[in-house]
């Protein structure tokens, strides 16, 4: 906020009483104790975190006036940001993966705009890695803030990814002070993205991650420690505890879009919720003299300005130009909203591979890749590509009915298509016959299922050749929407 001013403003202030002091001496008329108040008033830093995590694309708001461009102005308009202010933005991670707009560029849209709001740093979010290990070392290298993880290190050597960008912690120097920041991604990472593509690393305790790394934090002499996290807040209030005697001023949250900003020991503890739709904030008072932190404040704030920063909004709007010739292909019309986790909808989802290889028993995708609705109005592909928005691809797999038995209850209520329920008994579709426990059946599943995601390892260890159909897994319904023509005259029906 403009009341704490610039780290300039305060050497001005801090040389100002300085001359004062001097006067007063040889005359000595101002009492000690008050020239002291004064000096020990200038002496604190006060240092304001804006913190983000999950923001997943939505560049343009999860409704109208509350994306970026609105954040980045209610951040300037509202907390006085100033580029060369006493800020940190943070964000706890998951950045790229989401609507057609960052998605269909895998993230470097939003890499832009993130650049734009002047972000310092952002941790690992288990979905950077949705575009693989190579998109990702890109991406780091367009972003003008380090991506930052302390527990993913490679397996074998335990040695840190810095050849994909990845680094433990950065020490930023702000108002004055050196802030040592510190990265940490969820342990989940390794079933929550694509597994192989995250195969070669580990996700590391995250206590033991902080204390390894420390040393070389301490050695680079922080005034302040800072962990930025994309994990939970359960955990993270867990973790607060564990390494309370570390000296962490602040740690933020990510992964479960929690918005939250709580104070747990001497560690502020923020969330700053998801989608840009909101922020947490933490402004930390730190008093030179004694090096130590001598008071806080931290408050969690709704993305509520409905004005826009012109420079992040044209950013944006070029986005949106450069994908719509594609993205604004007409697919269909619905005269009314299909929820995300409406059954209709992903019914339809599952249904439309099941046209798309009519040889298959089963269609089998999670309910975690179905990522938004489909509104009212024309569908065009770039609706479709932020429903469905990773680099799944459909694979076709021969396994036994016990293994889809365990897949369909036991796996993480899947959405399936092929398969009904009948008195306690799973009937096959295609076949109108019981599902046999040794029969085998052609059975379609995304990739990141096949690959062990969610806890569905069990099909490839079944069936280890599963063929690649190379079909992204909204490939089906874009096909299937394409061909029933729909229009507002005749409106999309999901039943
Ligand atoms: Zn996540």
């Amino acid at each position: 906020m403009t009341q704490f001013g610039t780290f300039s403003y305060f050497k001005q202030v801090a040389i100002s009483i300085l001359l004062i002091l001097l006067c007063t001496c040889q005359t000595g008329n101002i009492g000690a104790s008050s020239r002291q108040l004064e000096i020990e008033a200038i002496e604190s830093i006060k240092l304001t975190v804006l913190y983000t995590n999950d923001e997943h694309g939505w560049m343009e708001g999860i409704e109208e006036g509350r994306g970026a461009a609105s954040l980045f102005q209610q951040w300037q308009a509202q907390e006085g940001f100033t580029k060369d202010g006493p800020f940190l933005v943070l964000s706890g991670g998951d950045n790229w993966t989401g609507p057609a707009i960052s998605t269909w560029v895998e993230g470097e849209s939003m890499v832009e705009v993130m650049n734009a709001m002047n972000y310092d740093a952002s941790a690992i979010g288990n979905h950077e890695f949705d575009f693989g290990l190579d998109t990702l070392a890109v991406r780091t290298k367009q972003a003008n803030f380090p991506y930052l993880s302390a527990n993913a290190t490679w397996k074998g050597t335990g040695s840190y990814p810095l050849e994909l960008g990845i680094l433990p912690f950065t020490v930023k120097a702000v108002a004055g002070l050196n802030v040592a920041i510190i990265g940490l991604s969820t342990t989940e990472t390794a079933t929550t993205t694509m597994p192989s593509v995250v195969a070669p690393l580990v996700f590391n305790e995250y206590a033991q991650a902080l204390r390894k790394v420390m040393p070389s934090v301490k050695k680079a002499d922080p005034d302040l420690i800072i962990v930025i996290s994309h994990v939970c807040m359960d955990e993270l209030r867990v973790l607060a505890g564990e390494v309370a005697d570390l000296n962490i001023a602040m740690m933020g949250a990510g992964h479960c879009n929690e918005l939250v900003a709580e104070k747990i020991g001497d560690t502020l503890v923020l969330g700053g919720g998801y989608h840009f739709s909101s922020y947490a904030k933490a402004v930390i008072d730190y008093d030179v003299k004694s090096a130590a932190v001598i008071g806080s404040s931290f408050t969690t704030h709704e993305n509520s300005i409905g004005l826009e920063d012109n420079a992040v909004a044209d950013i944006v709007a070029q986005w949106k130009s450069l994908s719509a010739g594609t993205l604004a292909e007409n697919l269909g019309f619905s005269a009314r909203d299909w929820e995300r986790s409406g059954e209709q909808l992903r019914q339809a989802i599952v249904n439309s591979w099941l046209e798309f290889d009519v040889t298959a028993d089963v269609a089998i995708t999670n309910a975690g890749g179905i990522r938004s609705s489909i509104s009212a109005g024309e569908i065009n592909l770039g609706s479709v590509v932020s429903m469905l928005p990773f680099n799944n691809t459909i694979i076709a797999t021969q396994i036994s009915g016990r293994v889809l038995r365990t897949v369909l209850e036991e796996g993480g209520r899947p959405v399936f298509a092929g398969l009904t329920k009948v008195g306690g008994e799973w009937l096959v579709g295609r076949t109108g016959k019981a599902l046999a426990e040794d029969g085998l059946y052609r059975v379609l599943i995304n990739s990141f299922m096949y690959d062990g995601g969610d806890g569905f390892g069990m099909v490839a260890e079944f069936d280890p050749d599963g063929f690649d159909t190379q079909a992204n897994y909204r490939e089906p319904f874009v096909q299937w929407l394409r061909k029933l023509n729909t229009s507002a005259s005749n409106p999309l029906i999901l039943d």
